[in-house]
């Protein structure tokens, strides 16, 4: 639900402003704030800021509108300059589908249906970076593409896999993705598959209690090749699983400390231990009920929030499968009627308030939890914009520069944002593709 999630940011954003009557809502300016920003300006100038989970349409990428243009997405290219962003993981993101909604889930037309997405989005990918905008940006294949492309100035694209549903039952279509540019695999999303149980199973059950015997031998494939294994959404008996398993560091494409907000979908302490143990990364995410627990609407609230989607022909936007076809249907809004429905959220807001969304510094606490833990080494940062992501002061990728500034406000130093905002990761790629070189003698 991510335009959803958009727009109410964007709401309370618009309701704070009004609030403060501009008066404490502008940032006060002293010598010592002056000198932070500077500092904190050279450092984000300087260091490779990659982001290890944005969503896409391929549409976006593709079509006649495109991410060159400032799109009402959070992530597009003119947002990516204005925040200094330099690299990002394009999510090749395939949705569960369940036995229960479709009964050939599990079965060869399923797994088509899963493998024909994925492949579009690869493709769109590609078509973007080769021919769409080819003089800005360029795909990564390795660490060392990434540091090359990103010296002569221009963006870094790489692929990751959110979900290892479409590769079937086929252990082959791991060295395809593999040829196609993946070099991240979720094995699962929200949902079991056929690889392992994911978080989900917290509310209904488990399929496999951990990894299937066919997702042993797909992380065994993955470490072979030289993709990383990605435990974000996977349960924690599968993640634990995968660290006693996979010869090769792993990372969570984004996930958060569930010390901090205890839902299913982050990881505990014993976790965040046993990632480190593998040499691994945790890339926190900007996920508003990730990072803080909120408290639930008011019926009041639900039902205005209910009815303003209801005028405005909106579906749902919870519930498996649902969060594409929200947004297809607010992509489909006219001009007049978002600007409509997002007047009626300001509304909405200051009649029925809900608990706020998380922001900037309940965010980075997280990041300041994981580095105490498990240290500087193993964390590592990630929006997950356009597939829900997004705190108030991160809220689409021309902010990225306020969370280098709350680094520096913290007094993280330079090395130490080097390393959190890619250099992890860059050297967890590395330690993955050397590993696979060893294994491929
Ligand atoms: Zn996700």
């Amino acid at each position: 639900m991510p335009r959803h999630v958009l727009y109410i940011l964007h709401s309370f954003v618009i309701a704070m402003i009004t609030a403060g009557a501009g008066s404490s809502t502008l940032a006060q300016t002293s010598p010592a704030e002056d000198a932070l920003v500077k500092k904190a300006r050279a450092i984000h100038e300087k260091v490779i800021t990659l982001d290890t989970h944005i969503d896409f349409l391929p549409g976006d990428l593709v079509g006649e509108r495109n991410y060159t243009q400032r799109l009402e997405t959070q992530f597009n290219l003119p947002n990516m300059i204005d925040g200094g962003l330099d690299a990002l993981f394009f999510s090749i993101y395939v949705g569960q589908t369940r036995e229960a909604q479709n009964p050939d889930a599990f079965k060869p037309a399923g797994y088509e249906r899963a493998y024909k997405l994925a492949v579009e989005k690869f493709d769109a990918v590609h078509r973007f970076t080769r021919e769409i905008a080819p003089d800005k940006i360029e795909l990564a294949l390795n660490a060392a593409d990434v540091r090359r492309i990103n010296a002569r100035g221009k963006k870094v694209a790489l692929i990751g896999v959110e979900n290892g549903y479409p590769i079937g039952e086929d252990i082959a279509r791991v060295k395809e993705f593999y040829d196609r540019g993946a070099r991240y695999l979720s094995l699962t999303h929200n949902g079991h598959n056929q690889l392992a149980d994911s978080q989900t199973g917290e509310r209904d059950g488990w399929k496999w209690n951990g990894l299937s015997p066919l997702g042993k031998q797909v992380i065994a494939e993955l470490n072979r090749l030289g993709i990383m294994v990605d435990v974000a959404h996977a349960s924690k008996e599968s993640m634990m699983q995968t660290a006693a398993l996979s010869k090769a560091p792993i990372i969570a494409s984004h996930s958060a400390a569930r010390a901090l907000c205890d839902v299913s979908r982050n990881m505990d302490d014993e976790q965040l231990l046993a990632l480190k143990k593998t040499g691994g990364v945790i890339q926190v995410f900007a996920y508003s009920s990730s990072v803080k627990t909120t408290r639930p609407d008011s019926s009041d609230r639900a039902a205005a929030l209910a009815a303003a989607r209801k005028e405005h022909n909106l579906p749902e936007p919870t519930g498996p499968g649902q969060r594409a076809r929200f947004q297809s249907a607010l992509t489909k809004l006219s001009a007049d009627n978002r600007a409509q429905y997002e007047k009626k959220l300001a509304e909405i807001d200051k009649q029925h308030p809900g608990d706020p969304p998380a922001n900037l510094k309940e965010f980075v606490d997280h990041i300041d939890y994981a580095v105490r833990l498990i240290g500087i080494d193993h964390v590592g940062i990630s929006s997950d914009f356009d597939g829900g992501g997004g705190v108030i002061g991160w809220n689409d990728a021309s902010e990225t520069f306020n969370v280098t500034l709350e680094l520096v406000r913290r007094g993280y130093t330079k090395e130490q944002i080097e390393k959190l905002w890619g250099g992890n990761l860059l050297r967890v790629m590395d330690e993955v593709q050397r590993i696979a070189t060893e294994l491929q003698k």
